[in-house]
């Protein structure tokens, strides 16, 4: 049996869950990402009890699939000052307590930036920061239902996890079950030609990572040649990846039963244009 397409994109937290999950149905999503709080970092609003139960219910009633929570992107573990990996320690926690009042939640972060301490010492914070995070987080709650994932990223500047072997490195020194969130536009833009040789670089994956961490897509096109270490998305067929290639993508056997989240420079009216575009290339 095919898998069902689980696509979506970006929203805005501002109005709740049940606001997100309305928004992104009416948008013809099925999933959908947003931010824990402020993507500056921040206070995170109370979370509102009769919005959850709200959510629940609609989201049962829609087939909304897995939610992607995503921590502010500001959030740096490996942090060459004691307060900066604090505060992402903290927040940390902070948002893997709230995300039990939505059990089986994907939670994705960038790993960090190293800022010049060099990949292993980053490394090294961040698995450690990880380990720490997941103790107290589980001593709170009894268990931790929430799936955290590791970005893979561009490498621009000094970021971690520029490489599949980086990613590979922070799961294996934390000894956490973590999984992966595949970025197409950070991947290219680190180097993986996925335009013209996906099943190559998703053996590679495999053999590095494993595929069974791979948890969840950011479907991006990219607007920096492949290899180019920069990270600037570009809407989907306005990039230099490609529709054919990012076609190729939801299509994949290997990846098309994980859930498909847009990060494309698009407004709400933009997003639901490229969910109908897919779901017309989806096989
Ligand atoms: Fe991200
Ligand atoms: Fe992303
Ligand atoms: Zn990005």
């Amino acid at each position: 049996m095919k898998p069902t397409f689980l696509i979506g994109c970006h929203l805005s937290a501002s109005g709740g869950y049940t606001a997100m999950a309305e928004t992104a149905v009416s948008i013809g999503a099925n999933v959908f990402q947003f931010f824990t709080r402020n993507p500056r970092g921040g206070a995170a609003k109370p979370i509102d009890k009769a919005d959850v139960a709200a959510f629940t219910s609609y989201a049962a009633a829609n087939g909304i699939g897995p939610i992607l929570a995503h921590a502010p992107y500001t959030l740096n573990a490996a942090g060459a000052e004691q307060r900066v990996r604090d505060f992402a320690e903290a927040t940390m926690e902070d948002d893997l307590v709230r995300l039990e009042e939505t059990p089986g939640a994907l939670y994705n972060f960038h790993p960090g930036s190293h800022v010049g301490q060099g990949a292993e010492a980053g490394i090294d914070l961040i698995a450690s920061m990880l380990q720490r995070v997941f103790a107290k987080a589980s001593s709170r709650l009894g268990k931790i239902s929430t799936t955290v994932l590791l970005e893979t990223m561009a490498g621009k500047g000094s970021e971690v996890g520029r490489n599949f072997e980086e990613i590979r490195a922070i799961i294996d020194k934390s000894g956490l079950p973590l999984g992966v969130c595949l970025d197409t536009c950070h991947v290219w833009d680190g180097g993986y030609d996925i335009a013209h040789d996906l099943d190559g670089v998703l053996d590679t994956f495999d053999r590095v990572v494993g595929l069974e961490r791979l948890k969840a897509i950011h479907l991006n096109d990219s607007m920096n040649a492949l290899g180019a270490h920069k990270d600037r998305h570009a809407k989907i067929g306005k990039g230099k990846i490609g529709a054919d290639a990012l076609a190729a993508v939801i299509n994949n056997p290997r990846l098309a039963a994980l859930p498909f989240y847009l990060e494309t420079p698009c407004d709400l009216q933009g997003y639901k244009e490229e969910i109908a575009f897919l779901k017309g290339l989806r096989k």
